[in-house]
């Protein structure tokens, strides 16, 4: 394909992706086929000779097409939101036509420069103070990386990158059982073990890390010659929204000297309504905050804030360069390829940029607090039916819930679930509530009405009855 082409296919997918978006409340909202469906329909080996596009088209619609899960349907109440709002599509085009590396200032000032400023515009926009200082990563999988990294380095007084970790007592961080897998992984990746991630008890209906408990880990840790490295807290887990008093958490980690990072990947999106905040009380005495646009509030994905009370600990321990003899900034140039762990960058900052003017932060406001109180209704109208039981009572937009019936109850909400997601109209998934299988509902789509989360209390109760 030449620009030529380009220009005639890039109208048409305009077009299509408008049709596409105004038809989505017609299509199941799960993709409803069979495991290897999709693949067998796809040739064993790849074409010598070039093919023309209105064929791959075709196929990309008649084969592609059917197993697609729609995310963008406004009744997708499964695992968390992941909205691409239509401006931040229109400016991920862009970045894709200009296909440009940002890993340093000069590899593109202008997507430095605007990252600066975009992060710092969501730094206010969540309520941080001004002493944090923003970097766009990936994915928050990656920002909790950086930040388990962060700590490990700075309790072995930053020799752990050099000097490996053998010969080195354990490290030790600590967390909730509610913490996203994410966290896992972060641990083992930095080298420090799963043993090694000390999980905390949690209490009361937030399940929030129980801080005495944490405490007493803590001083049981030392006293056994290891070495504590730092906490990591959640707003927002995944399960069912568990949220730690962050404040009872940074009294203990400040009393221990131990970095801080918190994880609020989905909740964090709900900060820019000032009445959400005191969810996180606390959070401005953390070393690292996470917070995903990509999810709730309509920047596609991968568009992650990652804010820093001192970005200069992260760069110490990911900068190739000696960066910290340096002064970072100060001649007004940053190269945010030393904050991540990747060298490659895209120009995440524009999508974002173009999301809040387009929006403005009142908009999106409006569409949190939306989601939130129609979230709740449902929970309302689900414990107010006969046979339903709330589990977990609504914690912003997410609530989870079971239906009373037969002798095996996991067993029965699995089958429930599963109707509900073969009926195709609305989509669910499950977790896992003090060993019972439950039912996860989150509002979140950012095409979502009303009516889309009420046609969830019928569905539900309809499917539950037959
Ligand atoms: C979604 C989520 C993550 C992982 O986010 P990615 O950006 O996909 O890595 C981590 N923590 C929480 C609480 C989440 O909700």
């Amino acid at each position: 394909m030449n620009w030529e082409d380009f220009r005639a296919w890039g109208r048409r997918a305009a077009d299509w992706a408008a049709d596409y978006h105004a038809g989505l409340r017609d299509r199941p909202v799960r993709a409803q086929v069979a495991p290897g469906a999709v693949l067998s329909a796809l040739p064993d080996a790849p074409p010598e000779g070039a093919e023309a596009m209105q064929a791959i088209f075709d196929d990309f619609e008649q084969t592609l097409m059917p197993g697609i899960t729609h995310w963008q349907h406004p009744r997708f109440f499964a695992y968390f939101p992941a909205n691409a709002a239509p401006v931040s599509v229109l400016a991920e085009y862009f970045v894709s036509a200009i296909a440009a590396q940002c890993m340093l200032w000069q590899t593109s000032p202008a997507a430095t420069e605007l990252e600066t400023r975009v992060c710092d515009w969501m730094r206010q926009a969540i309520g941080l103070p001004d002493g944090f200082t923003g970097v766009i990563q990936d994915s928050a999988s990656s920002a909790t990386l950086c930040a388990v990294l962060t700590m490990r380095e700075r309790a072995l007084d930053w020799q752990g990158n050099k000097a490996g970790l053998s010969g080195q007592p354990r490290l030790r961080v600590y967390c909730s059982a509610e913490v996203h897998t994410s966290v896992d992984r972060a641990i083992w990746v930095a080298g420090l073990g799963e043993e090694n991630l000390v999980r905390i008890p949690t209490q009361g209906t937030t399940r929030a890390m129980d801080a005495k408990a944490l405490r007493a880990a803590i001083e049981a840790d030392r006293a056994a010659g290891h070495l504590p490295a730092g906490i990591i807290a959640c707003t927002g887990g995944t399960s069912a929204g568990a949220s730690d008093d962050i404040a009872a958490v940074m009294d203990v980690a400040e009393a221990e000297a131990l970095y801080t990072h918190v994880d609020a990947a989905w909740a964090g999106s709900a900060m820019i309504c000032p009445e959400f905040r005191s969810l996180w009380a606390g959070v401005e005495r953390a070393d690292s905050v996470v917070m995903n646009p990509h999810k709730w509030l309509g920047a596609q994905f991968d568009c992650t804030t990652h804010f820093l009370r001192n970005p200069g600990d992260l760069v110490r321990t990911l900068a190739i360069q000696p960066e910290y003899l340096k002064t970072h900034g100060a001649d007004g140039v940053v190269n945010y390829s030393e904050w991540s762990v990747p060298l490659g960058r895209r120009f995440r900052a524009l999508k974002l940029w173009f999301l809040i003017r387009a929006h403005g932060l009142e908009g999106l406001r409006e569409m949190i607090r939306n989601h939130v109180s129609w979230a709740q209704d449902l929970a309302a109208r689900l414990e107010a039916t006969e046979g339903f039981e709330i589990v977990t009572p609504p914690m912003l937009s997410l609530f989870t819930f079971r239906h009373l019936g037969g002798d095996d109850l996991d067993a029965h909400n699995q089958d429930l679930l599963n109707r509900i997601n073969d009926d195709g109209r609305i989509y669910l998934t499950q977790t896992r509530i003090d060993g019972a299988l439950v039912i996860r509902f989150q509002a979140g789509a950012f095409t979502a009405t009303a009516e889309d989360v009420a046609m969830a209390h019928d569905v539900i109760t309809e499917l539950a009855e037959a």
